[in-house]
C-alpha cells in the first residue's frame, strides 16, 4: 500500500486578514523543539506500525501550514531524514531500493521567506516541487491582505527556485481579495503565465466569519478594507477568466481549484480527492487510513507536550461509517474535473443515485458521460450549491 505524508507547520509571520486556520506568530525559538517534536512523532508512530511496515512505502511528502519555509533548513532537513529512518519508499520498477527522491516532496514557502542559500539546502535536503503562496501581484491587495511580500518578491523568488535547479513550481492565487478588480485579476494572471509555473492553484475567498475580515464585514470598519472586497458575481468571472487564459496557456484544469502542465498534477493532493491513505504528523494534522480518520491536537504548544511526554497527541479518532464513505467519495471526487465512476460507486455502497442525479443534471449543473458523472464545466462557480443538493 503506498501512502502520503503529510507535516504540518502551524507557524506564520504576520496573520492574514482572511485566515482562520489553526496557525500562530509565534517566537522563533518554538521552532526548533516542534520540529524536533516531528521527528520524534514520526518515529513513535513507525515503531507502532512495525507489523505493517513491509506492506507500506511513501510516495508523497507535503509539508503545509502555516509556512513551512519559516524553519530553518537544517530543521526541515531533520524532519525527511527522519522520514527516511522510519519509512519505506516507493520503488521504482526494476529498481532495488529506493530513497526519498523517487516521492513527491512538496514544500509550501512564502515568496519573502527564500534565498538562494535557503532554495539549494531545500533540493539538497530533498525537496523537489515548492507551492509558493504568491496569491496576487497587486501591492495594493497583498498590502490588505496582511501579506508580507509584494509583487517584486514573487518574481525573485521564482527566479531563485529556477536558478536553485527546482523544476516543479505551484504557485497560488486567490480571487476576490480586497480591492482586487478586474483589471488588476487579469494582470496577477498575466504575470502567472510568465512565470510560467508547472502547477498552479486559484482559490475563491470565501469569507471565515473566525477571520479579522470576516468579523469585520460582519460588524463594519475601515481597518481590513472588507467593504472592498468584490461581489460575488465579479468573483466568479474573474475564475472563469482564469479558466479561459489558462487553457489557452496549456494548463489541465483537473480539480476545482487546481492546473497543471501535462504530467504534473499534484500526486499528494490527489491522494485527498480520491480517499487514498495518507498520515498527518505535527499539531492539528489530519490523517485517513482508509478506514479510521483522526487528527492531532492543534495546540502547537500541547502538541509538543504530549510527544516530550510520550503521550499521544491524536484526539477525535472515527471510523469512518459507509454513509460518510459515500459522502466523501460525491464531495471530494466531483472536485476532480474527471469526474467519478458512477457504476462503481453505485456497486461499492449498494445505492442508486440517479434519482438525485437527475433534477441536476436537468439544470445543467452536472453531466453524466457512459459511467462517468461529472460536475459542468461552465458552472464551476456554483459548485457548493451542487454538493449541497447531492448530498441533502
Ligand atoms: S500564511 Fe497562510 S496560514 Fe499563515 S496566516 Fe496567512 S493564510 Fe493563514
Amino acid at each position: 500500500m503506498k501512502f502520503g505524508v503529510y507535516i504540518q507547520v502551524p507557524f506564520c509571520q504576520t496573520k492574514c486578514t482572511y485566515c482562520n486556520f489553526h496557525t500562530g506568530v509565534v517566537s522563533r525559538e518554538r521552532y526548533e523543539p516542534y520540529a524536533a517534536a516531528v521527528c520524534r512523532e514520526l518515529a513513535q508512530t513507525a515503531a507502532s506500525m512495525a507489523s505493517e511496515m513491509r506492506e507500506v512505502s511513501v510516495d508523497t511528502i507535503y509539508f503545509g501550514g502555516g509556512t513551512p519555509s519559516l524553519l530553518e533548513p537544517v530543521a526541515l532537513k531533520n524532519i525527511l531524514q527522519s522520514l527516511r529512518d522510519n519509512f519505506c519508499f516507493e520503488r521504482p520498477a526494476r529498481q532495488e531500493s529506493a530513497g526519498i527522491n523517487e516521492a513527491e516532496v512538496t514544500l509550501e514557502a512564502d515568496p519573502e521567506t527564500i534565498t538562494s542559500e535557503k532554495a539549494e539546502a531545500w533540493l539538497r535536503a530533498g525537496f523537489n516541487r515548492i507551492s509558493l503562496g504568491a496569491q496576487s501581484f497587486s501591492d495594493t491587495e497583498l498590502q490588505a491582505a496582511g501579506r508580507m511580500h509584494r509583487r517584486v518578491d514573487i518574481f525573485a523568488a521564482a527566479t531563485v527556485l529556477r536558478e536553485a535547479g527546482f523544476r516543479n513550481i505551484s504557485i497560488d492565487l486567490i480571487a476576490g481579495l480586497a480591492h482586487q478588480a478586474r483589471e488588476s485579476w487579469e494582470e496577477s494572471v498575466t504575470q502567472l503565465l510568465r512565470i510560467r509555473p508547472e502547477h498552479l492553484s486559484i482559490y475563491m475567498l470565501e469569507i471565515d466569519e473566525g477571520s479579522r475580515l470576516g468579523k469585520e464585514s460582519l460588524a463594519g470598519g475601515k481597518r481590513y478594507s472588507a467593504a472592498e472586497i468584490p461581489a460575488d458575481d465579479s468573483i466568479a468571472e474573474f475564475y472563469d477568466s482564469a479558466c479561459r487564459r489558462l487553457a489557452d496557456g496549456g494548463y489541465e484544469h483537473y480539480e476545482i481549484s487546481n492546473w497543471a502542465l501535462p504530467d504534473m498534477r499534484s500526486r499528494h493532493n490527489l491522494k485527498y480527492w480520491q480517499r487514498q491513505p495518507y498520515l498527518g504528523f505535527g499539531a492539528g494534522a489530519h490523517s485517513f487510513d482508509g478506514v479510521k480518520r483522526w487528527s492531532n491536537v492543534h495546540d502547537s504548544a500541547q502538541y509538543v507536550t504530549c510527544i516530550e511526554q510520550g503521550t499521544s497527541p491524536r484526539e477525535q479518532i472515527e471510523t469512518v461509517t459507509s454513509a460518510q464513505a459515500l459522502e466523501e467519495e460525491l464531495f471530494l471526487g466531483l472536485r476532480q474535473l474527471e469526474g467519478i465512476d458512477l457504476e462503481r460507486i453505485e456497486r461499492d455502497y449498494h445505492v442508486n443515485l440517479r434519482k438525485r442525479i437527475a433534477p441536476l443534471a436537468q439544470q445543467g449543473l452536472i453531466e453524466i458521460d457512459g459511467t462517468r458523472l461529472r460536475l459542468a464545466t461552465d458552472r464551476l462557480t456554483v459548485s457548493n450549491e451542487v454538493f449541497v443538493e447531492l448530498l441533502g
